[in-house]
C-alpha cells in the first residue's frame, strides 16, 4: 500500500485479535498466523479430484476385497463397490492433494490418521489441541461385525469436532500393540484404518466388556498364535497390557 495512512488505519483495524503491536512493530497473533498459513496454503480451494481409485484392503462389512477410494469434498473417501458401502471417510487438505499424487497422496492420508489416532487415544483434539472426553457406547445394532460392537466417542468441547472409532481400532496406537505388531513385521502406525478391516472382518479382533458400574473392557488383537489383550477402563484408557503366547499358555504382563 502507496498511502501510509491507509495502511496505519487497516494495521489499527486489526490489532488485537489479529496482529500485535510493540515497539519493534506489528507481529502476528495466534489467529493472525493461522489465518495467513490458511491462505498461503491455499486450503479455501476446492481440492482436485481424485479417482475412484483401487486400493489395497478388504471391506469391513463384506469381506470383500473391492476397496475404491475417492474425494468427496473435504474427505478421502473409500467405498466397496461389492456392496456399495461406505469403508472409511478421512478429512483431507486441497494442499495436501496438490502437492502429492497416487500412491503418495493415499500414503499421507494414512500418515494423518495414524497421527490423529495417536493423539486421540492421549485425549488431544488433533484440529485444536483441546482436551478430549472419551466415552465407550456399545452399539449392538452396528453393521460392524460382531467381533466389535463397542465405539469410543471422543468430543472436543471447544471445538466441537467429534471422533468415532471402534474399540478395538482404539487401541492399535498403544505402544503394547504398536510393539507386538512390529515384532511380527507389521507397522500399524504407517497403515490406513481401512487396512485394519481384514482383523476385525474374520475376527482376530475382539474386544469384550468385562465389567460395570464402572464398566470395564479387553481389547485382544490376535496375530497367528499370539495375541496381546489390552485391558481398558470405562473412557477407553488402557490400564494394562498382556501378552499371549499359545505354545507356552505363558502370560506376560506389563
Ligand atoms: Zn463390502
Ligand atoms: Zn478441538
Amino acid at each position: 500500500m502507496k498511502n501510509t495512512s491507509k495502511l496505519s488505519y487497516h494495521l489499527g483495524e486489526l490489532r488485537g485479535v489479529y496482529l500485535r503491536k510493540s515497539d519493534d512493530g506489528y507481529s502476528l497473533s495466534h489467529a493472525g498466523e493461522r489465518i495467513v498459513r490458511f491462505l498461503l496454503s491455499e486450503n479455501y480451494e476446492q481440492p482436485e479430484s481424485l479417482g475412484p481409485e483401487p486400493v489395497d484392503g478388504v471391506c469391513v462389512f463384506c469381506g470383500e476385497e473391492a476397496l475404491e477410494a475417492k474425494l468427496s469434498h473435504q474427505f478421502f473417501r473409500i467405498d466397496c463397490t461389492a456392496c456399495e458401502k461406505q469403508v472409511t471417510g478421512q478429512p483431507i487438505t486441497p494442499a495436501q492433494v496438490r502437492t502429492r499424487d497416487g500412491e503418495s497422496l493415499v500414503r499421507s492420508v494414512k500418515l494423518r490418521s495414524a497421527e490423529d489416532a495417536r493423539q486421540i487415544r492421549r485425549e488431544m483434539c488433533p484440529e485444536c489441541g483441546a482436551h478430549l472426553s472419551a466415552d465407550v457406547i456399545g452399539v449392538p445394532e452396528s453393521p460392524l461385525p460382531d467381533a466389535d460392537s463397542f465405539v469410543v466417542t471422543s468430543t472436543c468441547e471447544e471445538c466441537l469436532r467429534e471422533y468415532n472409532s471402534p474399540l478395538t481400532y482404539s487401541v492399535v496406537s498403544h505402544p503394547a500393540s504398536v510393539a507386538f505388531h512390529w515384532n511380527r513385521g507389521i507397522d500399524v502406525t504407517a497403515r490406513g484404518l481401512w487396512e485394519f478391516h481384514e482383523y476385525l472382518y474374520e475376527g482376530r479382533w475382539t474386544s469384550e466388556q468385562t465389567a460395570s458400574d464402572p464398566n470395564e473392557y479387553v481389547v485382544v488383537l490376535r496375530h497367528g498364535e499370539d495375541a496381546v489383550r489390552l485391558y481398558l477402563d470405562s473412557t477407553a484408557t488402557v490400564v494394562r497390557t498382556e501378552r499371549v503366547r499359545s505354545d507356552s499358555g505363558e502370560f506376560r504382563h506389563s
